[in-house]
């Protein structure tokens, strides 16, 4: 059994035929999938798919950094919490993505993104939920956030495109690191993927983005999630089965999916 640690199949990219997706991803064997929430409308929309499929369909609430421009209130992830608990087992996906800020005028921006980051970290500490992190051409500002708090929290690097020195940063603080389809093009992802110890790894497709080759330029499923794992498989040297055994016990321990 293999479980999709992140997509996001609440998008209209599903609209049409959500539950044939999630069948035809049961037939290849992703049993449980995690939907994370990007702003407060889609964190709720994870929480309905959620109530819909029980013991299936998990939900992370967040504000993707984004939303950090709009500056929303983390209040209401907690209202969500304090409501729908049972049905969510992380916060996220939150963290810093600066690929589209360049230059001086963007200081003020990473601020905003910073602070909404820290305090998505703070509740999940709060409430000892795991994180599910976002983090793109932002890594020391990332680390630098995390390493400000009081504790670290528990959570996963999802898509995780950093290097060899941002892996042992990650290690050295208990976090997992989510891979997905690009791993089957990214040379960046084929060097860096066999320094990363099985224990660390989770699968996610980051549906209905990220489709892995073959398939590119179609949309993504979680039905993708063997060619994954068969993938980095391939670039560890070990059998598939032992990145998909791995890989299921992480996730339900990290999440306590139940
Ligand atoms: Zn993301
Ligand atoms: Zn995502």
């Amino acid at each position: 059994m293999y479980i999709d640690t992140h997509c996001h199949l609440n998008f209209p990219q599903f609209d049409a035929d959500r539950a044939m997706v999630i069948g035809n991803a049961k037939k290849a064997g992703v049993k449980k999938f995690i939907n994370p929430g990007v702003d407060l409308f889609s964190s709720r929309q994870a929480i309905e798919l959620a109530q819909k499929h029980p013991k299936t369909i998990f939900a992370g609430v967040g504000f993707h950094p984004y939303e950090a421009q709009q500056l929303p209130n983390v209040n209401e992830l907690y209202n969500l919490y304090k409501n729908y608990n049972r049905y969510i087992v992380a916060v996220g996906e939150c963290g810093l993505d600066y690929h589209q800020y360049k230059g001086e005028e963007a200081a003020g921006k990473k601020t905003n993104q910073q602070r909404l980051f820290e305090e998505q970290l703070r509740l999940a500490l709060k409430h000892n939920l795991p994180v599910i992190m976002h983090c793109r051409d932002a890594y020391e500002d990332f680390f630098d956030v995390l390493d400000s708090l009081p504790q670290i929290p528990k959570g996963v690097i999802h898509c995780f495109s950093g290097g060899r020195q941002d892996l042992r940063m990650a290690q050295a603080r208990n976090f997992f690191v989510g891979i997905d389809g690009n791993v089957t093009y990214s040379k960046h992802l084929a060097m860096i993927i066999p320094h990363i110890p099985l224990s660390m790894l989770l699968l996610e497709t980051d549906a209905p983005f990220l489709t892995p080759a073959p398939h590119r330029g179609q949309r993504n499923e979680p039905k993708y999630i063997p060619t994954i794992a068969k993938m980095i498989a391939e670039l560890q040297g070990v059998p598939s089965a032992e990145v998909e055994h791995q890989t299921t016990t992480h996730a339900l321990s990290l999440f306590g999916m139940v």
